[in-house]
């Protein structure tokens, strides 16, 4: 099927304030219709420029056959019992993603993704399975978080970009979307309710650092020595675990906020006693709390522990003194839970 025109135009929040400003000047417009404009975008999550309805016509006109206000078509959408709805997102060049909204209480969390596929290639997780196929815009990040607010007619609460690709494989457009998802003039979230989780792409992690932003940092460790880590995952965008750990040592101290372990309980694997002692160790050193997430079937003979099991695990690390959470599972039955995300495209 050939991809709609209007999704070839340029999305409107690839613009900085600047220049949309700039834009309006030079078609003769007033300075105020920017803010009203962002107005719409980040506050009303409106996908079509006939919306804004204290536009002149004209102006609508102008910004309908320069732009494009949304950067994604919904392809298929399933919605869980538990509440969490998951989308399949077609992009204007027909690849898709996979945006996952998860509720609980007065939490609505949204999960996205920055990557068509991923160049990881974690045995366990279906995102990495056919290598990466290109990166998201900004703005295509941005419209997953709004894509949400729209299902929900109410802002998410929490963003974690835990869907597929790797986060830091992806800063030049991931940057730009927090920040603009951050920035109050536009939709506003408190940084601390943002949540990036990394595979531990070192100078990415470096980076992250410099910026000095308060967005919490999530380290998909999964093993604690060399020899475990590298049956997960492969050579090539392996780092070491020290360096990993240095790296996170030096984002907590910059950014000033507790960094998570994630840890992917396989049954067999790496679940034993004295997993959890080493586990517990390195989490405590780090001042990190840890997130065990029961392995979800994926492309690997890999599965999760029993349930029972997996909590004495999370024991064994709390009496070691070591913070530790077991992740409910969320949208079972639609396959929206960690590393279930794929391109699939039907
Ligand atoms: N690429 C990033 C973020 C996306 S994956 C990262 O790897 O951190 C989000 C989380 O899901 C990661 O902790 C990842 O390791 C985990 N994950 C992937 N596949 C999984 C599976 N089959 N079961 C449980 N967790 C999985
Ligand atoms: Fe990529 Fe994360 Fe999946 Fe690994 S777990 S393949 S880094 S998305």
């Amino acid at each position: 099927m050939e991809p709609d025109s209007n999704l070839i135009l340029p999305n409107i929040k690839l613009l900085t304030f600047a220049e949309l400003q700039a834009f309006l000047h030079q078609h003769g417009e007033a300075a105020y219709r920017a803010e009203q404009i962002w107005h719409w975008l980040y506050d009303k999550w409106i996908n079509d420029f006939d919306e804004m309805r204290n536009l002149p016509t004209a102006l609508r006109q102008t910004l309908q056959a320069e732009f494009r206000a949304f950067s994604l078509r919904v392809k298929d959408k399933q919605s869980a019992t538990d509440g969490t709805v998951k989308w399949l997102c077609e992009l204007g060049d027909g690849l898709c993603v996979e945006t996952v909204l998860i509720r609980s209480g007065k939490r609505n969390t949204v999960c996205i993704s920055t990557q068509v596929g991923c160049q990881v290639r974690c045995v366990f997780c279906a995102s990495g399975k056919n290598g990466l196929k290109r990166n998201l815009q900004s703005c295509e990040i941005i419209d997953q978080v709004l894509l949400a607010c729209q299902c929900l007619q109410e802002k998410v609460s929490n963003i974690v970009v835990m869907g597929m690709g790797e986060p830091l494989h992806n800063l030049e457009n991931l940057l730009p979307a927090l920040e603009l998802l951050c920035s109050a003039e536009a939709f506003g979230l408190s940084a601390r309710n943002i949540t990036i989780s990394t595979s531990g792409i070192v100078p990415g992690i470096k980076k992250l650092a410099e910026l000095q932003r308060p967005w919490n940092l999530a380290i998909s460790l999964h093993a604690t020595n060399e020899e475990q880590r590298r049956q997960l995952i492969p050579d090539a965008q392996r780092y070491p675990i020290e360096e990993i750990l240095a790296a996170c040592q030096y984002h907590s101290q910059r950014c000033n906020r507790m960094p998570t372990l994630e840890y992917a309980l396989l049954q067999g694997f790496n679940d034993s006693a004295q997993d959890a002692a080493r586990l517990a160790r390195l989490a405590k050193k780090l001042h990190a709390k840890i997130n065990l997430i029961p392995c979800n079937p994926g492309p690997s003979k890999h599965r999760a522990p029993t349930f029972s099991h997996c909590q004495r695990f999370q024991e064994l690390l709390r009496q070691a003194g070591a913070k530790a959470t077991l992740r409910v599972r969320k949208g079972d039955s639609i396959q929206a839970a960690c590393g279930q995300l794929q391109e699939r495209n039907q």
